[in-house]
Formats: C-alpha cells, structure tokens, sequence
C-alpha cells in the first residue's frame, strides 16, 4: 500500500479535523456545526484518503453548509439572505467548476475539488506559520501555478472514462508543496506549534475553510444577486465575488486567504490562465485588507504576513490583467 507522506499527515490533518473545531470560533460565535471527525488516527494511505475525503465531503454538505454558511451569511450587514431555500450538492463527474443552478436552488461543488483544497490549505499553511515574514509568497504561487493547477487539468483532461467521473476521485497524489523548500524540522515546528498554541490552531482552521466557504459563499452570491440565472458576464461575477467577501469580513476571515483557490477552481475548466480572472482576483486583494477583528485575535505577525501576500497577489494578479 501507498503510505502518503508523513509529511502531509501531520499538518492536513488537523487543518481538516478543523472543520469540527473551527465551529465554535469562526461567524462571529453563530455556528456549531458538529462535523464527523472524520480522519484515521495514523497516516493514511491513498484509499483511506478517499475515504477522508468522502467524509469531511458529507460533513460539508450536511452540517457546515446549514449551521455555518448560511448563519454566516445572516450576519453579514447590508448582506441579504437568499430568498429561497438553497441545498448545497456534492457532485461527481468531469465537471470541476461550482455553480449555482437556480432552477433547482442547489449550489454544487465538485467532490474532487476537496483533495485540491486539502493540498493547497497545507501549502497556504507552511507559508503563514513557516517562513520569515512575506519570504516565499512567489513559491506560494508558483505551487498552484506550475504544480496543482496543471494537475487539476490532467484530471479533468483524463475525463470521461476515469475515476474523476464515476466516483469523482482523482486518479493520483498530487504534488506537495513539501517536495520543495520546507525542511523536517521546519514542518515538525509548524505542526507543534498548531497543537501547542489554542490561537494557531485557530488559524489553521481559518486557513481549512476559507477557500471552500469563499467558492460557495460567490455561488451563493448568484443566488441572491441573479436569481433568475446568472449570465457568466464579468459584472455579474464581480458582484458574486463582492457579496462572498462582504461575508468573510464580516465573519472576521481575511478574504486573500479564499483567493488562490478560487483561481485555481475557476481557471480548471480554461486551463490557462484567464485574464477577466485575474483581474477580479487582483480587485479582491487589493479592496480587502485584512480584517481589524482578525488582526486582534490572531495578532500583528500573522496579519502582516498575510497582508504582505495580499499585496503580493493584487500587484502580481494586476500583471496577469493587465498582459
Ligand atoms: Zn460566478
């Protein structure tokens, strides 16, 4: 059997056990989703993997989305609530792109986009506990550029016919971040550090759930904005895009931390990258400093690491705009 990189297990899996955790301190005290815990208690091999991944899949659908996303979106000010009561489905098939159906008021999200998050939720991770301040944004980068991305268009290039379509598993590990810069004793670190210290552990879960909750938090935004379909026009996306980062401010998540997953979900389908995309990316980061609630709960260091990166991504994504 294929034992994944120990590596991996140990800081991923507390950033996904975070779903349960995170429950009690993110939206402002409104949510308390019980998520099943859902990993083994060692290192998983590649089919424990899909299990995992299946789980916390179905603790986002049945818990978080109904005790955590949509209070969340209650709470946000000058923010409506859907109208209508919207599900949130977990789909399978070749189809890597969220969307919101508004005949059926169902937002899907594809489940082989969980493994892309798990990866990119450990790289974000070593980034923001791991290095000097603002040292390696360009690696972050170039980890979703040059690695997850084009494995996010493999599998979608792979489809029909493979795993990703019938059961809505990737066909292979993807590349870790930890093959490049970061050493043992560096990821040992992080990891005491995230078991040690009740205000990091925090963070990893800010970390865990800001790039899904800003994907459904757009969808849900089509919902509100465009209920009678959206027309994939760019002002309707920006509008999308503004009303999730109303909702993350609010709930106190800094919206840079959604961004980079959000590009790589979007561009899967292009599989380049896509100009008007980059330029709301650039537009987010730039209008969305860091929240003030944040910076007091998880200190100056923190904020001033992810407020480097922020800038980072606006004037880098600004580049991609403007070419
Ligand atoms: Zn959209």
């Amino acid at each position: 059997m294929t034992r994944i990189d120990i590596a991996f297990q140990a800081v991923v899996l507390p950033v996904l056990l975070s779903f349960a955790a995170v429950s009690t301190v993110t939206w402002a005290g409104q949510a308390n989703a019980l998520t099943p815990l859902c990993a083994p208690a060692g290192p998983m091999n590649w089919q424990e993997m899909h299990q995992f991944v299946g789980c916390v899949a179905e603790g986002l659908r049945d818990e978080v989305w109904a005790e955590n996303i949509l209070p969340g979106i209650e709470i946000a000010p000058g923010v409506d609530a859907p109208d209508r009561a919207i599900r949130l489905e977990i789909t399978k098939g070749c189809s890597l792109v969220p969307a919101y159906d508004h005949n059926r008021g169902v937002v899907s999200f594809p489940h082989a986009l969980f493994y892309f998050t798990l990866y990119f939720q450990q790289a974000m991770l070593f980034q923001f506990l791991g290095t000097s301040p603002g040292e390696g944004d360009e690696d972050l980068l170039s980890y979703y550029d040059d690695r997850l991305r084009p494995a996010l268009v493999r599998e979608r290039m792979a489809c029909p016919g493979s795993d990703l379509q019938k059961t809505g598993r990737v066909s292979r590990q993807l590349p870790s971040i930890m093959d490049r810069r970061m050493t043992n004793a560096e990821r040992d670190a992080i990891f005491r550090k995230v078991n040690s210290d009740p205000a990091t552990d925090r963070f990893q879960a800010y970390v865990a759930l800001s790039p899904v909750f800003f994907t459904l938090l757009h969808e849900v935004g089509h919902a509100v904005l465009h209920p009678d379909g959206s027309s994939g026009e760019d002002h309707e996306e920006i509008e999308a895009d503004d009303y999730a980062a109303a909702v993350l401010n609010a709930n106190g998540l800094p919206v840079i931390m959604g961004l980079g997953i959000h590009q790589i979900f979007h561009s899967a389908s292009r599989g380049g990258n896509d100009s008007a995309l980059a330029c709301r990316v650039a537009r987010l980061a730039r209008n969305h400093p860091v929240p003030a609630a944040f910076v007091d709960e998880f200190g100056q260091d923190i904020a001033n690491r992810l407020e480097h990166f922020r800038r980072f991504y606006a004037d880098e994504y600004q580049r991609r705009c403007d070419a």
